[in-house]
């Protein structure tokens, strides 16, 4: 490209700047474009359905096995109240990490209009992704489930079938706090249940029959150990990564920062919106839902991507 005056490098070699990829690009689009954002890989879906059937599961345990037949109106209420809340919470953030744009490059970027516009000077080096044709910009990378670019790709997640990227992080965060807390809340209330129904007859206990209460009680509590240990590594790594202010893939790659690095507060900041406040705990927070529902009114249904 030394017409325009700068230097365009490809990410890999033998790539024409545009084209070959039609195959790869048929269907992407991101929701800029005012679609919603989802991700069509099966892999991907069967993990976001499991999430959602084994959270159920366990409401199902806590609620209909543990609490509802508890003798204990009070105890019952409190724990109700407080486990359907983070499940509630829990659900929600998935959803948002699921259905955000991660912080997509638009594709196929890597025009000749598109440079011109950036006034690059002389002799400045831009990448591009050879396999979405979009100019890369830093800190991205392509992810090859998503087909596109992702700002601040940290991973992709079949869990949540997304990229944990710039614009979804804080979703994903408090998705494994979220996790990590109602695992807790459900160990405590098998632990109490077991300690209050050795001491009695388990007849008395709960409506189901002593051998099923006991298999039901016991798989939550293998599931709650292995979401809890899951999700609160997750859940520390992504704090550390923030409060570093580098992402999962730059850690691997041992990529030394050319940016300015937000350590520790500021990059809590950045990645949650403004100060701290209950907001950074609202997986709800900058929900546009009125702006979906144009979106659905105008293409008679919503779209999704990918
Ligand atoms: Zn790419
Ligand atoms: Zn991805």
């Amino acid at each position: 490209m030394q017409s325009t005056g700068h230097r365009l490098r490809d990410v890999e070699q033998h790539h024409p700047l545009l084209g070959g990829e039609e195959e790869e690009l048929k269907g992407v689009c991101s929701a800029s474009e005012g679609r919603v954002w989802f991700i069509h890989d099966s892999c991907g879906m069967v993990c976001a359905i499991m999430t959602w059937f084994l959270v159920f599961y366990a409401e199902f345990v806590v609620n209909f096995v543990m609490l509802l037949p508890s003798k204990n109106f009070w105890f019952s209420l409190v724990n109700g109240v407080a486990f359907n809340f983070l499940a509630v919470m829990a659900l929600s953030s998935h959803l948002r990490t699921m259905l955000t744009d991660p912080g997509a490059v638009p594709k196929g970027n890597a025009t000749k209009e598109y440079m011109d516009s950036l006034q690059l000077k002389p002799g400045e080096v831009i990448y591009k992704c050879p396999k979405c044709c979009s100019i890369k910009p830093e800190r991205a990378h392509h992810c090859s489930i998503c087909k596109r670019c992702i700002r601040k790709m940290d991973h992709h997640c079949p869990w949540v079938n997304n990229c944990v990227g710039e614009k979804n992080q804080r979703f994903f965060v408090l998705f494994t706090m979220y996790i990590a807390l109602i695992s807790v809340h459900a160990l405590c209330l098998s632990g109490i249940q077991f300690y209050t129904c050795v001491r009695v007859q388990w007849n008395e206990c709960s409506d189901f029959s002593p051998p099923v209460a006991v298999m039901l009680i016991i798989f939550l509590c293998l599931e709650a150990l292995l979401f809890v240990t899951f999700t609160a590594v997750m859940f520390g790594t992504q704090i550390h990564s923030i409060c570093n202010d580098e992402t999962e893939i730059e850690r691997l790659k041992n990529e030394k920062p050319t940016w300015e690095r937000r350590v520790r507060w500021e990059g809590m900041k950045a990645v949650f919106g403004g100060p701290p406040s209950l907001v950074w705990f609202n997986p709800f927070a900058g929900l546009q839902l009125r702006r979906l529902l144009m979106v659905r009114a105008r293409k008679g249904g919503t779209e999704f991507s990918v």
